[in-house]
């Protein structure tokens, strides 16, 4: 059954409010937003065709009683969620279709299964499709040390329920092995609700390639081509592209017939992400299932022409997919750069009013954003404040078009880390593509202790 949509509450701020609004206009949706004091002139709420007030706790985008109420008073048929904050929670999907809401994302049900990843490398094993080697299962300190001396040093200490790049731990040798676990599970509880840990075996020079996938609530599920994500810090992105530039076709094909397997045993429906990583000798492993629009998903949508959020929101209409290759055609090449409010030299948050601004003009540069004179940055939400997106016909044209987007985007009022951004993509590695995920923090340290 096909359910219209027709008025839709964002449960998000910042870019990705922004970017959500811009394709509700496209569909003739009204857009609802909701906004805490702080972000009471906001370019999401200044956007929305409704916007309402999450009070003066600042943290309120996380009160799922508060946002439902919303939901209710608004009259919307509809909640996207954006990324981060509650996308990923099984209790708010849950809440909102308890409303009798349409939520914009998997069912409740398929959520709080993928929220742990032990139980997703379980389902990945029972496919035969690769994990990397470690627990299937969450594990004591005792298990820990027997599972780390067979894996072999290092090891990473995952939080099952972790996310953002956040509840991962490197453990290099045995003696460091009991207090790491004990600062990792003091540390999860805190921030994820949970103390369970697993063991995976520590790849080095490892590459971060996921797959874009589509899935409608009809069985039909395609890969809407790959992502490479390996220039990143604390195990979070700051560079990503389309495609990768590293795997073979063979390789692609793999991680295509691995997601699409994956995510039609679950019966997957919403847009959602397979991250996998990639050791040196070509071998590619299941990390984490992302169940929810990605950061970085201006990149595909720039190769393939497709709109992601729009996919999203037929989906949950209930419509079949329109598009019928199980393995979509892309073309040329999308490089992002994530911009933070931060100190480029330091990379201590740079919050601050935004007192000037001066974009880029290139039909081939995209910029996502939530920017405007006189908006402030507060060090209350994440410092990502803009995506800075290149297409080209080559890898080569488009990195070369990303560095001029880049130097020509002025912000003042605030520092940001796009000289940093610069920095990386006119490096040797970065230009050949002979990158690792280690590469930008081995960068950072060199930049620091000049020889
Ligand atoms: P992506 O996986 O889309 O590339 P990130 O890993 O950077 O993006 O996460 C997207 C956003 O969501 C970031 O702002 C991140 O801090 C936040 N985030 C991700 N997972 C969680 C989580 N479990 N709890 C809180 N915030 C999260
Ligand atoms: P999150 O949910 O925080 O995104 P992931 O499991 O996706 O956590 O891992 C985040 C990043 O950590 C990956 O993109 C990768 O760079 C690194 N990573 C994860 N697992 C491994 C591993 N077994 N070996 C080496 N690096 C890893
Ligand atoms: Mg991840």
């Amino acid at each position: 059954m096909v359910e219209r949509i027709s008025k839709l509450l964002i449960a998000n701020r910042g870019e990705i409010a922004v970017r959500i609004i811009k394709t509700c206009r496209k569909l003739g949706i009204k857009a609802v937003a909701i906004y805490t004091q702080v972000d009471a002139s906001a370019m999401h709420v200044r956007l929305a065709d409704e916007a309402y007030s999450l009070g003066s706790d600042p943290y309120s985008y996380l009160d799922v009683h508060k946002i439902i109420e919303i939901v209710k008073r608004s009259g919307v048929d509809a909640v996207h969620p954006g990324y981060g904050f509650l996308s990923e929670k099984a209790v708010f999907a849950k809440a909102v279709e308890d409303a009798g809401v349409i939520w914009i994302g998997p069912r409740w049900s398929v959520i709080e299964m993928l929220e742990s990843k032990s139980i997703t490398r379980s389902i990945a094993h029972s496919l035969g499709i690769p994990v990397v080697p470690g627990t299937l299962g969450p594990i004591t300190l005792a298990e820990t040390r027997k599972v780390a001396d067979e894996l072999g040093f290092p090891v990473l200490l995952k939080a099952d329920r972790g996310g953002g790049g956040r509840g991962i731990r490197i453990v290099r040798s045995p003696e460091e092995l009991e207090r790491l676990f004990k600062v990792a599970v003091e540390e999860i509880k805190t921030s994820f609700g949970s103390d369970k840990v697993y063991v995976e075996k520590f790849i080095p020079r490892a590459r971060h390639i996921e797959v874009q996938i589509l899935a409608d609530q009809h069985g039909n599920v395609i890969a809407l081509s790959e992502r490479e994500c390996s220039i990143q810090r604390r195990y979070q992105k700051v560079i990503e592209e389309a495609p990768s530039p590293i795997i073979t076709e063979s390789e692609r094909m793999k991680i295509y017939d691995y997601s699409i397997r994956f995510m039609k045993h679950i019966k997957y429906s919403n847009a959602g992400t397979i991250e996998f990583i990639r050791d040196e000798n070509g071998n590619l492993y299941l990390i984490e299932v992302n169940k929810r629009i990605q950061v970085e998903h201006p990149v595909t949508e720039m190769i393939t022409g497709v709109d992601i959020v729009e996919q999203q929101i037929k989906i949950a209409e209930g419509r079949e997919l329109e598009i019928k290759e199980s393995i979509y055609k892309f073309n040329g090449h999308a490089i992002e750069a994530r911009v933070y409010a931060e100190d480029p030299n330091t990379m201590l948050p740079s919050p601050g009013i935004i007192t000037w601004l001066e974009f880029p003009r290139n039909e081939y540069v995209r910029i996502d954003h939530a920017l405007a004179p006189g908006i402030e940055i507060s060090h209350f939400y994440d410092p990502m404040i803009a995506k800075v997106i290149a297409w080209g016909s080559t890898r080569e044209e488009a990195r070369l078009r990303l560095v001029k987007a880049l130097s020509e985007f002025k912000i003042n009022g605030i520092k940001t880390s796009i000289p940093l951004l610069i920095d990386i993509l006119v490096t040797r590695e970065f230009i050949e593509g002979k990158f690792d995920t280690q590469f930008l923090t081995e960068f950072l340290n060199k930049r620091k202790s000049p020889r």
